[in-house]
């Protein structure tokens, strides 16, 4: 059933743009797992840790010029 594998993966929460934070969350700064960091393309990358169930995304800023 579909429905049941939707179940075993907790939602994400979307801590938005890296590039808007004050300062780090305390869910990221405690992070100590693997984090996938996956390019959107145009500068923009997505961080997600799986296991703390986070994921934002951030503007590298150096692509281009
Ligand atoms: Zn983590």
């Amino acid at each position: 059933m579909a429905d049941k594998a939707e179940r075993r993966r907790p939602p994400l929460v979307d801590l938005g743009w890296a590039n808007g934070w004050r300062k780090t969350p305390p869910l990221v700064r405690d992070c100590k797992h693997k984090q996938a960091d996956l390019s959107l393309g145009s500068c923009v990358r997505q961080v997600t840790c799986a296991e703390c169930g986070f994921t934002y995304k951030y503007d590298s800023g150096d692509c281009g010029t």
